[in-house]
């Protein structure tokens, strides 16, 4: 009897259902659909080999039994065919509605043809012990059908290619080559050699080794260190559930230790471990590990997450360690409508932003540990993407504009500066505030590129515009602190004003106080650089809280720009009128000079000007100005004269 290879391939099959079966694993729909193929190959190859006894021993048994278990295998391939196809859908539909549809008629088709071919007539050869096999009609179907199996996989995989990712792709190709070559084998050994060589069910065997490698091997979904599922799989399982019908939610925790807090490297990893144990330990719930000390969990039971998250902040109320020493502080992030969220990737990038809204103080709730995610939250993070966009769109078609607001000199009594401020577009041509899209480029680094352009686009002006003409003896330019700490500030603006020739002393750069000593370090260095060149310097935004005396006498400025907030404050309490005149005279006392921003209205000006301040920047001058509005302000003021 030839019935080695199959026997080879049920012993493939086992091995892969033991280690399968032991395994975890999040029940998604390709887990469910790589177990249908592997069931649907098992049942035939036993019908195979089935099939082979009944032909070797059909002198003693009766016909229609061997026709009957010959027939059950050639219909068991369709049944096999069919999976494979269902098994790569689930991979391009991920569990939508469609999918279900499909798989109902992958079944219907495979009922269909499992009737047809039992009805049509199949013979068997039975020459010799190796050459024994069914061929006829039912058996020429079911190659035919087998090839129409493959071409339609092939045509899905190729098709579909964008939703297939890469690597999936590739094995998927692999594992219908392994067929192909299978069945074109045994066809030619039955053809031209006469000595069937059966390699289509040990083929198939082969092919789920392939798919259980590298596609379905559930130790692939977990996390090494904990056992729990990982960052991917949590992704695959949201995206599943969010196409199909399942209710689910979820509940982030995310904790410190180590480092920042200083906890030793030794004990912290006890107590994560503790930790972690303690978890494992909870049922109801699926369990991802995002990050070091980022943990997710999914439950399909509102009252399980309130059952788990109660017992856990039990928990986290005593401490933790051997010696029972260290507490442990977590966060919670929940979120209950998860459906609000068009990608699975946006739930985690949720929680990375919320964490750090919430460390910085942007998000607020009742309970600071405990933050629940809903819409509000929800378009905050889609506003910011679209801003991104837009900036990122805005930096590469040259959608970015320079605006400049004059500045007044009370003592020469005319315009003899202007600040630079950025502005960007959109596709309809509106102007879009910094206000809006410059903590989000301090965020994702775009501001550098953006700074630099700023600055080109000023220095260009000066070049081409010649505003030196109508008085103007420098232009501001406003620092962000990103830029202020960037390594290589002071040698790309250098660069820039050789490039357009421009000299340094029409150049002003505005800084803001930094908290953080490196950053300062590196502005200082910055600074120097770009002073020996010739750059002056000015401190925004004084007296918006951030600012310190101590950071004027350390940074080398030569102006000191009172923030639009203090000067208000000024006109309206009595102890900020206090404040502002001690500064004012301790600054004046350095010999810097003053601006004050903000100024709206005629009694701000007169004021500022008897309090001996220096320039006047505001609205009651001119709100900042497109270039060429600019440019035909400052010539009309040069021609008019004094504001008196
Ligand atoms: P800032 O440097 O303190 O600039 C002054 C802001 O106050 C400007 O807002 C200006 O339009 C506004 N302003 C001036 N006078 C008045 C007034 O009388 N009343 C009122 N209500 N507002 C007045 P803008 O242009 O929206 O800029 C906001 C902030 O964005 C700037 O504050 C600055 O920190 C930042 N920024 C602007 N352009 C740039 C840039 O090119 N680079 C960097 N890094 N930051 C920039
Ligand atoms: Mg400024
Ligand atoms: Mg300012």
């Amino acid at each position: 009897m030839n019935i080695l290879a199959q026997c080879c391939g049920v012993l493939l099959l086992a091995v892969i259902l033991y280690f399968h079966s032991s395994q975890k694993k999040i029940h998604l729909n390709t887990e469910r659909a790589f177990m249908g193929i592997w069931s649907l190959t098992f049942a035939s190859l036993i019908l195979d080999i089935l099939s082979m006894v009944l032909i070797t021993y059909s002198h003693v048994i009766p016909d229609i039994i061997v026709k009957i278990g010959c027939k059950a295998y050639v219909v068991s391939l369709v049944w096999v065919g069919m999976s494979c196809i269902s098994y790569v859908c689930a991979d391009i539909y991920e569990g939508r509605q469609l999918y279900q549809k499909y798989k109902e008629w992958f079944t219907l088709c495979a009922i269909v043809f499992s009737v047809v071919i039992f009805c049509l007539p199949l013979y068997i050869c039975k020459k010799s012990p190796s050459e024994t096999y069914t061929y006829g009609p039912a058996a020429n179907v079911t190659y035919g059908l087998a090839l129409s199996v493959l071409l339609v996989l092939g045509v899905l995989i190729h098709k579909h290619r964008n939703k297939i990712n890469a690597d999936r792709r590739k094995v998927m190709w692999v594992w219908m080559a392994v067929w192909l070559l299978g069945a074109v084998l045994e066809f030619i050994s039955i053809e031209i050699f006469h000595s069937a060589l059966l390699l289509v069910g040990y083929a198939s065997a082969v092919g789920i080794i392939i798919i259980y490698l590298r596609l379905e091997n559930p130790e692939s979904n977990l996390d090494k260190k904990t056992g729990f599922f990982n960052r991917n799989a949590l992704l695959l399982y949201i995206r599943q559930l969010l196409n199909s019908d399942e209710d689910f939610y979820l509940l982030c925790m995310s904790y410190s230790l180590g480092v920042g807090d200083n906890v030793p490297a030794e004990i912290s990893e006890v107590i994560s471990e503790e930790i972690f144990q303690f978890i494992s330990n909870f049922s109801g719930t699926s369990v991802f590990r995002l990050t070091e000390n980022e943990i997710v969990f999914l439950f399909l039971d509102k009252k399980e997450k309130e059952r788990v998250y109660q017992e856990l902040s039990e928990r986290f109320e005593k401490p933790w360690g051997r010696d029972s020493m260290r507490m442990v502080n977590p966060r919670w992030y929940s979120m209950d409508d998860v459906r609000m969220v068009k990608r699975a990737e946006d739930c985690l990038n949720l929680f990375h932003y919320i964490s750090q809204s919430s460390t910085e103080g942007r998000v607020s709730s009742e309970n600071n540990d405990y933050i629940s995610i809903d819409k509000s939250v929800m378009k905050e993070l889609y506003k910011e993407r679209e801003i991104e966009n837009l900036l990122t769109q805005a930096m590469k078609r040259d959608w970015v504009e320079v605006y400049f607001q004059p500045i007044y000199s009370t003592s020469k009594q005319k315009f003899v500066s202007a600040e630079a401020l950025v502005r960007i577009h959109d596709e309809t041509g509106k102007a879009i505030s910094p206000g809006v899209f410059i903590d989000i480029a301090e965020k994702t680094g775009l501001i550098v590129k953006l700074g630099e352009m700023v600055f080109e686009k000023v220095c260009r002006f000066i070049r081409d515009e010649n505003p030196i003409q109508y008085g103007i003896e420098y232009i501001e330019v406003n620092l962000s602190l990103i830029q202020c700490g960037y390594e290589f500030l002071a040698e790309d603006f250098i660069r820039i004003m050789k490039k357009y020739e421009i000299s340094p002393q029409y150049i002003n750069l505005e800084i803001t106080e930094t908290a953080s000593l490196d950053e300062k370090r590196m502005l200082q260095q910055n600074m120097q650089d770009l002073q020996e060149f010739g750059v002056s310097f000015s401190l925004d935004d004084f007296g918006t809280g951030h600012s310190n005396l101590n950071y004027i006498v350390d940074m080398p400025v030569d102006i000191v720009k009172f923030d639009r907030g203090m000067i208000q404050a000024y006109f309206s309490s009595d102890k900020a009128k206090y404040v502002m005149d001690a500064a004012m005279h301790m600054i004046q006392g350095m010999q810097l000079e003053i601006v004050s921003e903000g100024i709206e209205t005629e009694e701000q000006y007169r004021t500022m000007d008897e309090l001996g301040i220096s320039f006047i920047q505001g609205y009651y001058f001119s709100k900042p100005l497109p270039e060429k509005e600019f440019l035909e302000f400052i010539q009309r003021e040069a021609g008019e004269g004094s504001h008196q």
